[in-house]
């Protein structure tokens, strides 16, 4: 009995069905090279200093749920720039989201009550879990190209051409910094081009900045698209998320700032907002918020954020040097400089489903079909085998 007896298995997650995989197998070698989410070099999940800290802090605080108000300043703040005029000028509609898949819901929401004919423009490829948010939103989706799987390149002659032929007034997606899955993002003379494009096309930048600090270890540096785009003077989405770049997946913290023309549009897109989130979930919890709040304000645990943040990107981009210096030792023919350019949590590899069916069945290493592997879940313990695995693969 029941009404959903003849309800089907969901397709099961790309992403979320690797670790299953992973769980399952009781291999002693077995490594998971499928959730980007970072580890250490001991292969174990990371509760940074600088939020431990911050927990004690705010352990005898008083959680109202107001304190949410800070959050979202320093949040915001930390995207579009401290000293940016526009805190002054009260022209950002921000709101705290669960994390940053809730933020984007958020949007796609906002986007669909407000602007229901406009479609949103995704990158090929993107975060898998983008084209079912918009799907469920109710947003008709199209796509711009961002990769080329030849040269492992930005396609940025594709893009640009997709840019200039989509529709005046277009909503596009756009990862600002860190790209997942692909490890490659614009440079900053490409963002000039692609931020002039949208400016005579009239586009609508919306940013999902999942992976702040990620592409450079600077947090700064890697706002470098949305500066680019807010000098040019467009208004612009964002959302962020702290799952990454401060560990704090289980917390679901993010944040949803749309950047308005004045002040009087941002308090009644942050009011729809509201209103949206009301009748969703209400609010999102305040504890993760607290955290972050505390972090971004407080100069010595910022201090000890940062550094710990570069502590992360340094550990990944070493696994980089010694993952492609212990491929080309082994003498392997297939080129893998794309380890070492690709920035980020991932190396997008190029390998070919086939390699991935043969790498979990023959050497118990799981990652996406798409042939993305977390460089965050390599060690200096596992880096040999995971080379001698690709090596024999591919050969
Ligand atoms: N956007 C992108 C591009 C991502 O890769 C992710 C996580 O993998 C997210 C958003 C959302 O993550 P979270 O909801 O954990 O903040």
């Amino acid at each position: 009995h029941g009404w959903w007896r003849n309800v089907p298995i969901a397709p099961k997650d790309p992403i979320l069905g690797v670790t299953e995989a992973f769980i399952a197998d009781t291999n002693p070698n077995k490594i998971n090279l499928g959730v980007g989410s970072y580890r250490d070099d001991e292969g174990k999940p990371v509760v940074l200093q600088c939020v431990g800290k911050a927990a004690a802090l705010i352990d005898g605080e008083f959680q109202s749920g107001e304190s949410d108000l800070s959050f979202v300043t320093e949040s915001v703040k930390l995207a579009y720039g401290e000293n940016s005029g526009l805190m002054q000028e009260r022209r950002v509609a921000g709101v705290p989201a669960l994390s940053g898949t809730g933020a984007c819901r958020l949007f796609a929401e906002f986007q669909r009550r407000f602007q229901p004919e406009s479609s949103i423009y995704l990158p090929m490829p993107t975060w898998s879990n983008h084209h079912m948010i918009w799907r469920d939103a109710l947003v008709p989706q199209r796509t711009y190209r961002y990769y080329d799987s030849e040269s492992k390149r930005l396609h940025f002659a594709a893009l640009m051409n997709d840019v200039k032929n989509a529709p005046e007034r277009s909503l596009f997606l756009l990862h600002p910094c860190a790209h997942n899955p692909t490890g490659i993002d614009p440079s900053e003379e490409q963002w000039r081009e692609i931020s002039h494009l949208f400016q005579v096309k009239k586009h609508f930048p919306f940013f999902d900045m999942a992976y702040q600090g990620f592409a450079t270890g600077d947090l700064q540096k890697d706002t470098k698209a949305l500066r680019v785009f807010l000098n040019d003077g467009h208004l612009i989405g964002c959302a962020q998320s702290f799952t990454k770049n401060m560990g704090l997946s289980g917390q679901r913290v993010g944040c949803l700032s749309i950047l308005c023309a004045d002040e009087r549009q941002a308090i009644a897109v942050k009011s729809q907002l509201h209103q949206i989130a009301r009748a969703m979930y209400g609010k999102p919890p305040v504890h993760g918020a607290l955290l972050v709040s505390k972090i971004l304000s407080d100069p010595d645990l910022k201090a000890l954020w940062v550094h710990e943040v570069k502590g992360m990107v340094d550990r990944i981009s070493g696994m980089r040097t010694t993952l492609h210096g212990k491929l080309e030792k082994l003498g392997s023919s297939v080129d893998w400089k794309h380890i070492v350019k690709q920035i980020g949590m991932f190396c997008y590899s190029g390998l070919k489903p086939e390699h991935v069916d043969r790498l979990a069945r023959e050497f118990h290493i799981y990652m996406t079909y798409d042939g993305r592997l977390s460089m965050a879940g390599v060690t200096n313990a596992n880096v040999d085998y995971l080379a001698n695995a690709l090596h024999e693969v591919t050969k």
